[in-house]
């Protein structure tokens, strides 16, 4: 089943192939790994692919004009979704244009506009995000990062966990402890910005089940901020935070990406056989299929109702969390099935007789088919966990 979209956006969609045809051509593109990754470097191709969309003004559709949004309608940014997905282009890093853009040019001072969404909207600068630590993840608030002021700066001093590419970023959003004896956790908290070449951090990997090097503990101690690095008011940065993370779980939810995963999945069944046929024809699979397109479609449809919302001035509310938790939920179907359809070439030790030339096993379909489906398995957990999202959704949709 396909949306019905009216002549003008038919037209826009042609405008954006059009675009995606010339920067980013059918030989830079290939099918992305589901598992995250965090590359030290860009290669030149993907350079081009964003020196295009700044020079078209079309790589912050979702920032307000002022600050080189580009007032697209929610069908058109659904569309420009849609269309990079399905042509695997390089997405924009969410640290910087989902989360932090939108909590700089709501509470941001004059100066900080001016130095910090430049180089975001122009993908010159990444950006992580020191939220989690290892007493406080659902608990956020519980935090126990310090930043102790002193005249002009602040010394900062704890641990950040799960600190998604903060080995490769240049800046930290951070969410720091500056009133220990507030009334409430949440009253006790500033929103920091801090440079990571910083005396005093230091940044060490976790591994992860099937994943690249993403995420990582980071430690900083005595790390001087100054003050002028603080976003909002002290003591307010809960709002802040807030804020960034519903902005960050539609993000999350992926659905374009999922659209595209799924579209793959029934090209790879057409072309296995499967008892005679194709396991396109087999009753269990295409039921799998039919139950995720039924769920993607209905969760489509939500994210344009989300998309029409933000458009009309509404900050994201609970539907980000609804969006979260479907959109997670999906994304973890089709790895499963992914994994189900490559059957044995999905095994991470295959008898090596089995090998290529290359030291492959099967379809490249299924060279990144486990690998992808576990890292899925953290998409329920990051943004907040799925069942923090439930419980959002108890409270603020159900009135439970
Ligand atoms: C791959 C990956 C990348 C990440 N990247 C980042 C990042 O870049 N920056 C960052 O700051 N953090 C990041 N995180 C951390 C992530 O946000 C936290 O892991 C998440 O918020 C859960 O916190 P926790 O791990 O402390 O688990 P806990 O909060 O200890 O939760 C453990 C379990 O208990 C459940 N639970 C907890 N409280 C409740 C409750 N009240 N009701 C019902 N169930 C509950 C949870 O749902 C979960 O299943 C990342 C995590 C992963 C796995």
């Amino acid at each position: 089943m396909e949306l019905q979209f009216h002549e003008a956006d038919l037209e826009f969609r042609a405008e954006v192939r059009e675009f995606i045809d010339i920067y980013w051509p059918e030989e830079a593109r290939s099918p992305r790994n589901m598992a995250s990754h965090y590359p030290a470097e860009r290669s030149t191709t993907e350079r081009a692919w964003f020196d295009g969309l700044v020079a078209r003004g079309w790589s912050v559709p979702n920032w307000p004009v002022e600050f080189g949004g580009t007032g697209w309608s929610p069908t058109q940014k659904f569309i420009w979704d849609r269309e990079t997905a399905v042509t695997e282009t390089p997405q924009m890093s969410a640290f910087g244009v989902t989360m932090l853009g939108p909590v700089l040019y709501t509470w941001g001072s004059r100066a900080q506009k001016e130095r910090f969404l430049p180089p975001i909207r122009e993908a010159r600068v990444q950006w992580c995000q020191g939220y989690s630590e290892p007493g406080a993840g659902s608990d956020l608030a519980a935090l126990n990062t310090t930043a102790v002021r002193d005249g002009g700066r602040y010394l900062v001093n704890g641990t950040k966990t799960w600190t998604s590419g903060a080995h490769v970023a240049d800046w930290m959003f951070c969410l720091v402890k500056t009133d220990g004896k507030a009334e409430r956790l949440q009253q006790g908290i500033s929103f920091l910005l801090i440079d990571m070449d910083s005396p005093g951090i230091e940044v060490r990997p976790i591994k992860t089940l099937g994943d690249h090097h993403s995420v990582n503990t980071v430690t900083l101690t005595d790390v001087i901020v100054p003050v002028d690095n603080r976003v909002g008011e002290e003591n307010a940065g809960w709002t802040y935070a807030k804020a960034l993370l519903a902005h960050e779980r539609i993000g999350v939810a992926r659905v374009a990406m999922s659209r595209v995963q799924l579209k793959r999945l029934r090209q790879v069944a057409d072309e296995t056989g499967q008892n005679g046929g194709t396991l396109a024809e087999d009753g269990s699979f295409r039921q799998k299929v039919h139950a995720l397109e039924i769920d993607l479609l209905g969760l489509e449809m939500l994210e344009l109702r989300t998309l029409a919302a933000i458009e009309s001035g509404a900050a994201p509310g609970p539907e980000s969390s609804i969006l979260k938790l479907k959109g997670t939920e999906i994304g973890q179907r089709i790895g499963e099935l992914a994994v189900e359809v490559s059957g044995y070439y999905a095994l991470p030790f295959p008898d090596p007789r089995l090998l290529d030339n290359e030291g492959n096993i099967g379809p490249d379909f299924a060279l990144s088919a486990l690998q992808g489906m576990l890292f899925s398995r953290s998409w329920s957990i990051y943004g907040g966990a799925n069942e923090i999202q439930k419980n959002i959704i108890a409270k603020s949709v159900l009135g439970l």
